[in-house]
């Protein structure tokens, strides 16, 4: 187990590196031109990806993964969350996303959820969970191996929660990389009332999305150069008659609702380092959903490719703050306003209500990052629209 303070030995390969970096840098300057594509990042340039919680939707990391190979892309640290924790270490472990696309298509309902019967017929109220840990366990066993943090060839950290205490315990900490990386991702995917909580060295975690869904605080303070956050749990959809479709569909809507209310408060005045999101467009996707891998794969990765792009320069040259912004144009439509207020209370800098009562635009035109915009879902009435900066008003 390695510990704060522990001197790294020196990788001749990296030394190497360094020296033919140092040699290309120093021609450069001498003239030439760098030819470097696009949001490639050179080793000399850090970042940390954080990928969000969020069930089976989660399955779109693989395709994110992909799309950042594609470009040469290679976080030196990943901060997972969740199922975000399972794809995570399973890159970690140096499990080719091939690998994992084909794994995941074989995925079967079964194969997760397997309802705990006989601790729901005889413990009822006092039964840990719906369903039994061993399915997933030993899902996440054959992805991951019988590894421990120690043993992982990329930088790794799973987030959970101390059941007892409350407290956010980031496995692969210094001091916890002893721990086996599929008991860690076990209690990160533990969802309470769900899944059973995990029992790690005596004490008791679950999904560490209880608290950070998207660990982007940790990433900020634990990474280094701009973060790359993937969230697949946004909910920005209007969702019906979850109500009737029983407990844990009801359950686990209340959840999505409450993680991202978290993941905006948490990101509305971002001052960490740079901060890309990427919400690949998996909204209508139920978290329990089988049968939509491939569609999941491929938002992922269509998302993530997207994104980049629309940077317009490399990771490591992007401005403090959120990105990609947008150029947007808000409007009130006042047939429709009743002048409840609840835009001015949520955004008093876009809104105030005028002398009639009915909500008025202050800026019109704004600069949107992916998380801007909340109060557009929350009017009661949908009297707030956005369109394209250049459409007419
Ligand atoms: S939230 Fe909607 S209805 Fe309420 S004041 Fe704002 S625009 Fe009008």
């Amino acid at each position: 187990m390695q510990g704060f303070g522990t001197t790294r030995p020196v990788c001749p390969w990296n030394s190497l590196k360094r020296t033919i970096l140092a040699t290309i840098k120093a021609t450069c300057l001498r003239g030439c031109a760098p030819r470097v594509k696009a949001n490639e990042v050179i080793p000399d340039s850090p970042f940390t990806l954080v990928l969000s919680g969020g069930g089976l939707k989660g399955l779109a990391h693989i395709g994110v993964l992909r799309a950042l190979e594609e470009r040469g892309l290679v976080p030196n640290l990943v901060v997972g969350s969740s199922i975000g924790s399972l794809i995570g270490a399973a890159w970690a472990a140096g499990v080719p996303t091939r690998h994992m696309e084909a794994r995941a298509r074989l995925v079967r309902r079964r194969d997760v959820f397997q309802v705990a019967r006989a601790d729901v017929a005889f413990r009822r109220l006092l039964a840990p969970a719906l369903y039994r840990r061993e399915p997933l366990e030993a899902l996440i066993e054959h992805l991951v191996g019988d590894i421990t943090f120690d043993d992982l060839q990329r930088r790794l950290l799973v987030n959970t929660v101390d059941l007892h205490s409350g407290m956010q315990v980031m496995w692969g900490l210094p001091g916890l990389r002893g721990a086996r990386v599929a008991d860690a991702v076990a209690a990160s995917c533990a969802l309470p009332g769900i899944f059973p909580p995990r029992e790690i060295n005596g004490r008791s975690y679950v999904d560490g999305a209880v608290v950070e869904n998207l660990p982007v605080r940790m990433a900020a303070s634990l990474g280094q150069g701009p973060i790359l956050a993937i969230n697949v749990a946004a909910t920005s959809v209007l969702r019906s008659e979850i109500e009737t479709q029983g407990f844990a569909a009801t359950y686990i809507r209340g959840l999505e609702i409450v993680m991202q209310t978290q993941i905006e408060a948490q990101l509305r005045d971002w001052k960490g380092p740079p901060l890309v999101l990427v919400q690949p467009r998996v909204e209508h996707i139920s978290m329990f959903a089988f049968d939509k891998t491939h569609e999941l794969i491929e938002a992922g990765y269509r998302a993530t490719s997207n994104t980049l792009d629309q940077l317009g320069t490399r990771l490591d040259g992007i401005t403090p703050g959120m990105h990609p912004t947008r150029r947007l144009r808000v409007l009130v439509d006042e047939a429709r306003c009743v002048g409840c207020g609840s835009c001015v209370v949520q955004a008093p800098q876009v809104f105030r209500l005028d002398a009639r009562g009915k909500a008025e635009v202050l800026t019109p035109v704004q600069n949107w990052s992916p998380i801007d915009g909340a109060y557009v879902l929350n009017c009661p009435t949908y009297a707030i629209s956005v369109r394209p900066e250049d459409s007419a008003a």
